[in-house]
């Protein structure tokens, strides 16, 4: 269970991306939804501790969130909305090197989970393809795969859909929700598609404001 209490955010500038945010998201899949500029990824940065809010409490399980933000960075995988990749190293080469960096030493024990995190978003077909070679759905795909290296019990995903279509955005949809099966999973997102049919529970932000949490078809008048 994630708690967030109070959490607001006044950037440098004067800009209050964050007013006095409380939410409660328990396991599976939820949903954040609202339109650009309302705060979604001043939340899902504060929460993955990129950045550290301006005041309010964030806990996560028994972890103090920004007295301890490594302690959640351990647990946690984040796939942010523009992520770079290195053009010319394949899916396989990438994700075997990013459990190096995520403690797994044995290579056997490496093999072992790059193989089924490959063969879990459907890339093992294409696993010895360049990066630089992937569609946006793909990489979208590859991206989910290198945030859960680590069995992570939080993984936040921010605007994931963008610039996919609608058969590879509900592609990875449905990855997300079998991914929700054993984990907590924030989607956040300005579509209300994105979370009609796989986050029963859905937040509503705008302005920086939770205006309501409930079924995302109950929500839209908001929008
Ligand atoms: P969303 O992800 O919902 O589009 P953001 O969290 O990116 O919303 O932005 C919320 C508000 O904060 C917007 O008004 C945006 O322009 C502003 N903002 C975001 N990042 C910064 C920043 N680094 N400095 C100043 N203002 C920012
Ligand atoms: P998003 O849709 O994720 O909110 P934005 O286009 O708002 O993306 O922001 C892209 C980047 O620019 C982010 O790193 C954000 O922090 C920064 N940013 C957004 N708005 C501002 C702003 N008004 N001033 C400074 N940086 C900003």
């Amino acid at each position: 269970m994630l708690h967030i209490e109070n959490l607001s955010h006044v950037y440098p500038n004067g800009t209050r991306a964050l007013d006095s945010v409380s939410l409660q998201v328990p396991p599976g899949m939820f949903g954040l939804l609202g339109p650009n500029g309302a705060g979604k990824s001043s939340l899902m940065r504060s929460i993955a501790t990129l950045q550290t809010p301006t005041s309010g409490t964030i806990r996560f399980g028994d972890i103090d969130v920004l007295a301890d933000p490594e302690a959640l960075r351990r647990t946690l995988g984040y796939l942010p909305q523009d992520f770079g990749v290195y053009p010319r190293v394949s899916a396989y080469e990438m994700l075997d090197h990013i459990a190096v960096l995520k403690g797994y030493a044995a290579s056997g024990e490496r093999r072992t989970v790059v193989e089924a995190l490959l063969n879990q978003v459907n890339l093992w077909p294409v696993r010895h393809k360049a990066l630089a070679g992937f569609s946006g759905g793909m990489r979208q795909r590859f991206g989910i795969a290198q945030a859960l290296i680590g069995q992570p019990r939080l993984v936040i995903v921010d605007e994931p859909t963008a610039g996919l279509d609608p058969e590879e955005s509900n592609r990875f949809l449905n990855l997300l929700a079998e991914i929700a099966e054993s984990t907590v999973v924030i989607l956040s997102t300005h579509i209300v598609q994105d979370v009609a049919n796989l986050c029963p529970r859905t937040a509503m932000l705008v302005g920086g404001k939770i205006v309501r949490v409930g079924a995302p078809l109950d929500l839209i008048g908001e929008l």
